[in-house]
């Protein structure tokens, strides 16, 4: 096995989207973001987009299969030939088995999963510090980190900047005990399986993205040996 199968996991506000994009750029890895996919697969009524559509219309989560079906028949493409990025997926145990169980029937398998720690205190420091213009969402600033000029008033625009009721402190700290909850066991499912790499994802983002490529990239060569 040669390509490069990846996992991706990180609380909320840690930077995996843009480690992402970096580590598909890097070795050419298909980026499934699950979430992305179930929309698309939906929007566009494929068969299972419409077996998915039919959970959702009842309001009922999507079967764990059909989310694995979506998966391994994303991977059998021509462009994942060099490996996957899984982004979002899978969040419980009985998800990493069926995973587990379905790579290995398409002859493959996963590589490494790759874990950026943050700790609670630092992302509610980053999320919650975060202001977003009312006139455009792409201007962002950070109290601290990337205050704008005058306060509570965006520099482009003039308008007002406020706080997305997604980053207040008690929401974050909310979406915290549930990504902890859930992925806990994900992380000693994987540690116990030898595929595990921790990552301090407090580092800056350059420096955090040359350690990680740097490691894949020995994975991956010990892979072809
Ligand atoms: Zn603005």
């Amino acid at each position: 096995m040669s390509e490069l199968n990846l996992i991706l996991l990180g609380p909320p506000g840690a930077g995996k989207g843009t480690q992402a994009e970096r580590i598909k750029a890097d070795f050419s890895l298909l980026h499934i973001s699950t979430g992305d996919m179930l929309r698309a697969q939906v929007a566009e009524g494929t068969q299972l987009g419409k077996r998915a559509k039919e959970y959702m219309d009842r309001g009922e989560l999507v079967p764990d299969g059909v989310i694995i079906d979506m998966i391994t028949e994303r991977i059998a493409s021509p462009d994942a030939g060099d490996g996957f990025l899984l982004d979002g997926f899978p969040r419980t145990e009985a998800q990493a088995d069926a995973l587990g169980a379905a790579l290995a029937e398409a002859g493959t398998a996963l590589s490494a999963v790759v874990l950026m720690e943050v700790s609670d205190d630092e992302v509610v420091r980053r999320l919650a510090g975060r202001r977003v213009c009312v006139k455009n969402s792409a201007h962002i600033y950070h109290v601290e980190f990337d205050p704008p000029k005058r306060e509570g008033v965006c520099d482009q625009d003039g308008a007002r900047l406020i706080q997305r009721d997604d980053d207040q402190e008690d929401t974050v700290r909310r979406r915290l005990e549930v990504y902890h909850e859930q992925t806990a066991p994900l992380i000693d499912y994987y540690e116990e399986r030898d595929l595990l790499l921790r990552f301090d994802g407090v580092a800056p983002v350059d420096q955090l993205h040359v350690r990680i490529r740097a490691t894949l990239a020995s994975v991956s060569m010990q892979q072809r040996m």
